[in-house]
């Protein structure tokens, strides 16, 4: 596996390797639903990349960034035991130097959902992603439905743009109680830990009622917010039924739909959806 640090080093790797080359974008500090990105482009691709990057412009002021979790060491065996290929580990400054003034921004999809709570967010993202698309030059990129909105709007990015690539959807990889892995639930105590398993707990509700019959979108809704409210732990930021492809929110009966939503559990932020309907997140 090469390690590159630069971008110099990351071009020389990649023009080595065979193509179709898979990319796994990730903040680091991995656990198994980044693996499961890993586990699908080696299954797709005869080469995969993954960068390893803890991007500060799409953290809010206030948000975790300086806290985020980060464990290089731990990352790098967990990435040559799953065979890839190339890891990129840039510094923020060489991405983000001094005189750095060009953004990637999507629009209407980044208004809802995450993006109405969490301003500039996706302007991050999007900037980033589009960064490391020309760094490592994927023919695939493998993101997870754990961050629905992000798939979206990424997938909206790649068709504006004509990024010669594919985006893949990953399902969300969960612990066996159902919360969804995520790099932030190492920052929860005992207590918020059992909490936070409310959040699979209303979702699976919601979609269990679906199946019942259920089908207007505001029972639904409602259907999550109860749930939610047995737990006095959990104070719910957004509950939303949305349309999968336009992520607006939907009124009145519903076939497909994006359920969603953002909860906190003392400071740590938690996101978590599922989706109703046999339909592919934006489309
Ligand atoms: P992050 O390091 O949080 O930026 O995540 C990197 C990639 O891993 C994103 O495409 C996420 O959607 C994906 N990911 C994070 N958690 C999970 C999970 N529990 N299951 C599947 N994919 C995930």
């Amino acid at each position: 596996m090469i390690v590159a640090r630069t971008l110099e080093e990351l071009r020389a790797a990649c023009s080595d390797l065979p193509r179709p080359l898979g990319l796994v974008p990730t903040m680091g500090y991995l656990h198994d639903g980044h693996l499961s990105l890993v586990a699908a482009a080696s299954r797709d691709c005869p080469a995969v990349g993954v960068s390893i990057f803890v991007n500060p412009s799409q953290f809010g002021p206030g948000e975790d960034y300086e806290s985020y979790p980060r464990d290089e060491e731990r990352d790098l065996k967990l990435l040559r035991s799953a065979a890839v290929d190339v890891v990129w580990l840039p510094q923020v400054v060489d991405l983000y130097p001094e005189t750095f003034q060009t953004w990637v921004e999507v629009e209407e999809v980044t208004r809802r959902l995450e993006g109405a709570h969490r301003p500039g967010h996706f302007r991050g993202v999007t900037t980033i992603v589009a960064k490391l698309f020309h760094a490592f030059g994927p023919q695939r990129a493998y993101f997870g439905q754990k961050d629905a909105q992000q798939l979206v709007v990424i997938r909206r990015m790649v068709a504006d743009l004509s990024f010669p690539l594919e985006v893949v959807s990953c399902p969300t990889v969960r612990e066996p109680d159902g919360l969804a892995l995520s790099s932030r639930n190492s920052y929860l105590d005992e207590r918020e830990r059992a909490a936070a398993t409310v959040l699979i707990r209303a979702l699976r509700s919601a979609v269990r009622a679906h199946k019942g019959g259920v089908r207007q979108a505001d029972k639904l809704r409602e259907r999550m917010e109860e749930v939610l409210a047995e737990q006095p732990l959990a104070k719910v930021e957004y509950v939303s039924i949305a349309d999968p492809v336009t992520l607006e929110e939907l009124e009145g009966e519903v076939d497909t739909a994006l359920l969603s939503m953002a909860v906190y559990f003392g400071s740590t932020r938690l996101i978590d959806n599922m989706i109703i309907g046999d339909v592919s997140l934006g489309g």
